[in-house]
């Protein structure tokens, strides 16, 4: 497994190997890699000849409050996960290599970007549109994998690829969890093992609103109201948001039908989780 630091050394391997006719599979991350990230490669190990992963905390999609500087990272231990999965190359590009002095280019949305996260992250999806569209430009994947943990991305990423014709093919994964229900991410660690505990309160609420639709309800405003309420009763929780929205377009709707994304976002003490669930019709 190589490891690259810049844009030409990628683009050098990924050429090589498209002389050869190889397809290549590409995973783009933050790192400080776990369940959730490995099963996105075990996907692209098994359905191309090549895996790219990157591993690059994008300055650009954090606000200015948010947690940048104490996002955690661990090459060493990222890299012996790729290695594990049969990952071929890692980019690890600093920051500077993505953006070098003068950069003022971005790739924005008129929709999808509004709600949800897009709400109380305003900047952010431009930074991850920005972001994704420069790495497929410098490793030109075939297939690339993205987490419906974050089902927002997804949906932006997939009409992004479509809008701009980008010749890359969009696959989303299923959320990975702990035995508990706690859906996985890099974040987690911040949790104390109070805050831990009460975290399990999002995976516990959204079951209560998949349960509700289950037995046929249809109005998001009653599903909305019980998971929210479930929320509620957790006392470390504070909501961000609850919404009900199409899955293609993050519009919100009043009745279920559909591709249905079901969202929350809360504070847990000063950490921001985010879980879901996808009805698809
Ligand atoms: P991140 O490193 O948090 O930017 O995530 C990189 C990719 O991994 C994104 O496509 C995420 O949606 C995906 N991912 C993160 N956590 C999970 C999880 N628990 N299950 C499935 N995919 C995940």
């Amino acid at each position: 497994m190589k490891i690259c630091y810049t844009v030409d050394d990628v683009r050098k391997e990924v050429k090589e190997w498209k002389k050869q006719g190889l397809t290549v599979g590409f995973v783009p991350t933050m790192g400080y890699l776990h369940e959730g990230h490995r099963s996105l490669m075990e996907a692209a190990r098994k359905e191309n000849d090549k895996v790219v992963v990157s591993i690059f905390v994008n300055p650009m999609q954090f606000g200015p409050t948010e947690d940048l500087e104490s996002y955690p990272r661990d090459l060493d231990k990222d890299s012996k996960l790729c290695e594990g999965v049969g990952v071929d190359l890692i980019f690890h590009p600093e920051p500077e290599e993505m953006y070098p002095e003068g950069f003022c280019s971005y790739v924005d949305m008129n929709g999808l970007t509004t709600e949800l996260c897009g709400k109380s992250r305003p900047i952010h999806f431009r930074g991850v549109q920005t972001v994704v569209l420069k790495l497929f430009n410098i490793v030109t994947p075939d297939n690339a994998y993205f987490g419906q943990k974050d089902a927002q991305q997804l949906a932006v990423v997939t009409r992004m690829v479509k809008d701009l014709s980008v010749d890359t093919k969009i696959h989303g994964c299923p959320i990975i969890r702990e035995e508990d229900g706690l859906a996985k991410s890099s974040r987690n660690t911040y949790l104390s093992e109070k805050e831990r505990q009460a975290a399990l309160i999002l995976s516990q609420s959204l079951q209560v609103g998949k349960a509700l639709i289950e037995q046929g309800e249809t109005d998001a405003t009653v599903v909305k109201k019980a998971i929210s309420d479930k929320i509620a009763t957790e006392p470390l929780a504070r909501i961000d948001y609850v919404d009900v929205v199409d899955f293609d377009t993050i519009t919100p709707i009043e009745q279920i039908k559909g591709n249905t994304l079901v969202a929350i976002a809360v504070y847990i003490g000063k950490t921001r989780l985010i879980d879901n669930f996808i009805i698809f019709s």
